[in-house]
């Protein structure tokens, strides 16, 4: 059955939502847990805090980066686009936004997510350094 043990494979290798968006290439299918974030009656794509490189001069290298945005509703069993927006916590200049499609075909093990392309980076507030 070679089919079954693809499917255990890709269990092995997923990664989480966090990491997913932190580290992972764009254009390719990845095999993702902890993408939904479940709020009473509702379901939600997760925006757990993110460590990011922030190039800004009083931030220089690694900060956590907060969701910058509206609750996002998901759908099991739909596919979908997201645009997730971060902020830098330390200077809060920094937006950095993921151009996510995800597949949610189960509420509590591995979906599938794609970058659509490098996450965008826009200066807000101040000039960069
Ligand atoms: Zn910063």
């Amino acid at each position: 059955m070679p089919e079954e043990k693809k499917e255990g494979e890709e269990k092995s290798i997923s990664v989480s939502w966090a990491t997913f968006l932190e580290a992972c290439l764009p254009g390719k299918i990845y095999p993702v847990k902890e993408i939904i974030e479940i709020d009473g009656p509702f379901f939600n794509i997760a925006t757990p805090d993110l460590r990011l490189h922030c190039s800004n001069a009083s931030c220089n290298g690694k900060q956590v980066f907060s969701y910058n945005g509206l609750k996002l509703p998901i759908n099991i069993g739909k596919k979908a686009d997201y645009l997730l927006e971060y902020i830098c916590s330390n200077c809060k200049a920094l937006h950095i936004s993921f151009a996510v499609h995800v597949q949610i075909g189960s509420l509590f093990g591995i979906n599938k997510a794609i970058k659509y392309g490098e996450p965008s980076h826009l200066w807000k507030g101040m000039r960069r350094e």
